[in-house]
C-alpha cells in the first residue's frame, strides 16, 4: 500500500521524498510507502476546499447528511480490513483497533442525524414587527491536523461535525497514520461526497502542517497532538485571527480510596493505564491510593496484572501491542531508564523472549517511591507506565490529583456518594468519572482538557457543533 493525496476528488501521488512504513510489532515487515508533500500540495488543496465551499455549504443539512450516513455505511463495510492496517501501521491491538472503527461509524451516523436538527434559536424582538433568530453558519475551509494514537476515530470526530455544519475540509494526519488516512479517504471517495469537500495533505508535520496554519483560505484549525505544537498552533491562530481547537497532553490519575472495590477497580485501572500501550491522551499515568489499602491495592495489582499480555497487534490476545514507533520506543524507554534508576518497582511484565528486538515492545510498569514533582509524575509519558503516589487521606488525593499542568481526565474508585460527588466537584479536569477508568469516554459527551491540556473549546457530542460553526444573528422587519 503507498499513500496519496487526495486533492479537488483527484488521486495525486507527490514525486519527493518517500519513506517506508515498518510495522511496529515486527519492524522486519514493511507494510508500506509514504509519499511526502510539499507546501504546493497544500495551496492546491485550499484552492480546492475553497472552491467546493460554497456548493457544499448551500446543500441542506439533510443533503449533507446523506453524505455522512454514506460514508458511515462504507466504514462498516471495510471495518475489518481499516483495522488491520492500522493496528500494522501504527501497534494497536487489533480488537482495541475494531472498536476504534465502529466509533468512527457510530460518529458519523450521530453527525449525519445532526443535519436535521434545529441550529439556532428564535428570539423574541422588543419590535413586534421583527422576526428575530439566531442560526449556525459554517466557517469556511478547516485544516484538521491529527495525531497516529487514534488514526481512525480522531480524524472522523473532527472531519463528521466539520462537515455537517457545511464547511470544507483539508486533513494532515499524522506521518505515521498515513496508510489509515488515505485507505479511509479511498473508501469515503466511494460515497457522493463532492470533489474538494475532504481534501487529504500526507506530509512532515512542521512543513505541511505549518503551511497549513498559515494558509489564507483556512479560517480554522481543529488539532490533536502534543502540548508543543499545540501551543504552536494556538500562537500561529491568534495571529492571524482564526478560530482553533487544540486537544494536548494528560498526566491523568485515577484515585483509590479505601471503601473501593478493589476487585473492580484494579482492572480497570490496569486497562486505563496499559490499552494502547498507554498511548492514549486519557491514559492513566497516576494512581493515587489511601495509605491505609496500599499493601490491599498492591496485592490485588499484581493479581489482575496477570491478564497483561504484551503481544504483535494482531495477536487477538495482545492486551497491550507494541508504541508506535522508534520515536516513541525512545522516549518512553528514557522514562522507564529513569524508573528503574529513581523509583521503587511495584511491578513489571517483561516482554516474552520471542518478541524482544522484533518490534518497538516496552515492558509495562508500574514504579513506586517519587515525590510529587518528579518528572515520572508530572511529564506525560505516553506509555505503559504508570506511577503509585500514596496519599493520607481524601483531601490530600485530591490535592495530589490537581497537582498537574495538565487538567484532561479524572476518576475516583469508592463506594462512598459523598466523596464521589466531592471529587467531581473538586478534580480539576474536562472529564471526571467515578468508578470508571479514565479513558473510554463516550462520544456523544464533550470531550478536552482544562488547564494545560487544551484550549477550552470541546470535541465531539454537541459541543463540537459549536466549535466548527459561528452564530449569525438575524433580525427581519416584515411589516415595513
Ligand atoms: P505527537 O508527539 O503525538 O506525534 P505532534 O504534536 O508532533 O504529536 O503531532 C501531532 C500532529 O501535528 C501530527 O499530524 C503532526 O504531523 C502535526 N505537526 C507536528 N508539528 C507541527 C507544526 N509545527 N505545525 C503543524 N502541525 C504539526
Amino acid at each position: 500500500m503507498e499513500s496519496k493525496n487526495w486533492i479537488g476528488g483527484e488521486w495525486i501521488t507527490p514525486s519527493g521524498e518517500v519513506r517506508p512504513v515498518q510495522n511496529p510489532s515486527d519492524t522486519a515487515e514493511e507494510v508500506g510507502l509514504i509519499h511526502l508533500s510539499d507546501q504546493s500540495h497544500v495551496r492546491t488543496a485550499a484552492e480546492a476546499a475553497k472552491a467546493a465551499f460554497p456548493k457544499w455549504s448551500a446543500l441542506s443539512g439533510a443533503a449533507r447528511g446523506e453524505c455522512l450516513y454514506q460514508m458511515a455505511a462504507v466504514l462498516a463495510q471495510h471495518s475489518e480490513e481499516l483495522a488491520q492496517l492500522a493496528s500494522r501501521e501504527m501497534g494497536k491491538p487489533i480488537s482495541e483497533m475494531r472498536g476504534e472503527v465502529t466509533r468512527g461509524v457510530h460518529l458519523l451516523r450521530y453527525y449525519a442525524a445532526e443535519g436535521m436538527r434545529s441550529d439556532g434559536s428564535l428570539i423574541p424582538s422588543a419590535d413586534r414587527d421583527v422576526l428575530q433568530y439566531s442560526k449556525r453558519v459554517p466557517l469556511g475551509v478547516v485544516g484538521i491536523i491529527t495525531p497516529w494514537n487514534f488514526p481512525v476515530a480522531i480524524p472522523i470526530w473532527k472531519i463528521a461535525p466539520a462537515l455537517i455544519c457545511g464547511n470544507t475540509v483539508i486533513w494532515k494526519p499524522a506521518e505515521n497514520g498515513s496508510l489509515t488516512a488515505t485507505r479511509l479517504a479511498e473508501l469515503f471517495a466511494t460515497t457522493s461526497l463532492p470533489p474538494g469537500v475532504i481534501n487529504l495533505v500526507i506530509g512532515k508535520g512542521r512543513e505541511i502542517g505549518g503551511t497549513l496554519l498559515n494558509e489564507a483560505a483556512v479560517q480554522a484549525i481543529s488539532f490533536t497532538g502534543s502540548s508543543a505544537t499545540g501551543r504552536v498552533v494556538a500562537e500561529t491562530c491568534a495571529r492571524r485571527n482564526i478560530k482553533y481547537q487544540t486537544e494536548m497532553g494528560g498526566k491523568n490519575a485515577a484515585v483509590v480510596l479505601r471503601d473501593a472495590d478493589l476487585k473492580r477497580a484494579v482492572p480497570a485501572i490496569l486497562s486505563g493505564a496499559f490499552r494502547s500501550a498507554g498511548q492514549k491522551c486519557t491514559a492513566t499515568s497516576r494512581i493515587i491510593v489511601e495509605r491505609t489499602i496500599y499493601l490491599a491495592f498492591v496485592e490485588h495489582l499484581q493479581q489482575a496484572a496477570e491478564a497483561v499480555k504484551v503481544a504483535p497487534a494482531l495477536d487477538e490476545a495482545a492486551y497491550l501491542g507494541p508504541v508506535a514507533s522508534a520515536e516513541q520506543y525512545d522516549k518512553v524507554g528514557g522514562y522507564a531508564a529513569i524508573a528503574r534508576r529513581e523509583a521503587d518497582l511495584v511491578w513489571e511484565k517483561p516482554v516474552p523472549q520471542e518478541l524482544a528486538g522484533r518490534g518497538y515492545y516496552i515492558n509495562p510498569l508500574i514504579v513506586t517511591g517519587v515525590a510529587a514533582h518528579h518528572s515520572l509524575v508530572q511529564e506525560e509519558i505516553f506509555g505503559p507506565l504508570a506511577v503509585v503516589l500514596q496519599a493520607d487521606d481524601f483531601a490530600e488525593a485530591i490535592q495530589l490529583c490537581n497537582q498537574s499542568v495538565y487538567g484532561l481526565s479524572a476518576s475516583l474508585f469508592t463506594q462512598d456518594l459523598s466523596r464521589a460527588f466531592q471529587f467531581l466537584e473538586k478534580a480539576e479536569a474536562g472529564m471526571v468519572r467515578v468508578n470508571q477508568e479514565t479513558a473510554g469516554v463516550e462520544y456523544q459527551a464533550p470531550f478536552g482538557g482544562m488547564k494545560q491540556s487544551g484550549s477550552y473549546a470541546r470535541e465531539q457530542g454537541q459541543a463540537a457543533l459549536d466549535f466548527y460553526s459561528q452564530l449569525k444573528t438575524c433580525a427581519i422587519k416584515h411589516s415595513f
